[in-house]
């Protein structure tokens, strides 16, 4: 651990320093509009307009990592994945594999638990157009890596959408260490064997663009987690790239990040 920069001790410290966080001003000011203005159909509710932190069992085997809040999504409800047509998809398909005790969510408050998952995001901040800049993303980063250090039973990634599956890379410090030639790339249902034993699974975001399109259908999206549930029950885990004959030697594991806090904000610079 460098000094000044404490380690996290506990998935709840991780969850304070989220919803404490903030790092990125154009994120806060987006959320903080949004919660204020509200959409019509929620105008009567109280907006939750901060950072939404993870969510699920401590003991989880299976992680799910998405891109971001969504604005009326996470960042009215307050927690990942609830209260959007994304997180309709996500726990209809959890709870249809037995990771997620109801196929809605709803609200922080509609008594959802999660079974062996646990649900987080790249960014944790609900950025304009769904789309963070990289430099947030950047600073968001240690969040994501705090938690992959602390769920110490994750033996299975399921990455949304490209960022997902490179952000899940670069906090898990795979995406250094493989370098571009033996980095996992992304492509729907792909599978991915890191040297550590996790397997990474990527998959389409369950956004709008993706399921209005067509792009991502309910069968391919299912196929995902009946993937991800086969692996965890042990009758896929020989990681498909093994199986299929791979004979290049994984490199070295990399030891698990530390659970870092992020640096302290910059000041804002004054406009001119
Ligand atoms: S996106 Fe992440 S780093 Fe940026 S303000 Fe939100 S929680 Fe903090």
């Amino acid at each position: 651990m460098s000094a000044g920069r404490p380690a996290f001790p506990s998935l709840a410290a991780v969850r304070r320093g989220i919803v404490g966080c903030e790092r990125c001003p154009r994120l806060r000011a987006h959320c903080a509009r949004v919660a204020r203005e509200k959409k019509r159909a929620f105008r009567d509710q109280d907006y939750w307009g901060r950072p939404v932190p993870g969510f699920g069992d401590p003991r989880a085997r299976l992680l799910v990592v998405g891109l971001a809040p969504a604005a009326h999504g996470g960042n009215r409800t307050g927690r990942v994945f609830t209260g959007d047509s994304s997180g309709d998809w996500l726990y209809e398909a959890l709870h249809r594999f037995g990771f997620a005790s109801q196929p809605h969510s709803v609200s922080r408050d509609d008594d959802l638990r999660l079974r062996d998952c646990y649900v987080t995001a790249a960014a944790r901040c609900a950025p304009p157009q769904n789309r963070p800049a990289r430099a947030e993303l950047e600073r968001c980063g240690p969040f994501l890596a705090a938690e992959f250090a602390l769920l110490g039973r994750v033996r299975l990634v399921v990455a949304l959408g490209g960022i997902a599956h490179e952000r899940f890379l670069r906090a898990a410090g795979w995406w250094e260490r493989l370098g571009p030639r033996l980095r996992p790339r992304f492509a729907h249902a792909a599978e991915a064997p890191l040297p550590d034993g996790t397997v990474l699974l990527s998959s389409y975001h369950p956004s709008r663009q993706n399921t209005s399109t067509g792009r991502l259908t309910r069968p391919m999206w299912h196929a995902v987690f009946r993937r991800a549930r086969a692996l965890l029950d042990g009758a896929g885990a020989q990681p498909r790239a093994f199986a299929a004959g791979t004979k290049r030697a994984p490199p070295r594991a990399p030891r698990r990040p530390r659970a870092r806090a992020p640096r302290p904000p910059r000041r804002p610079q004054p406009s001119k």
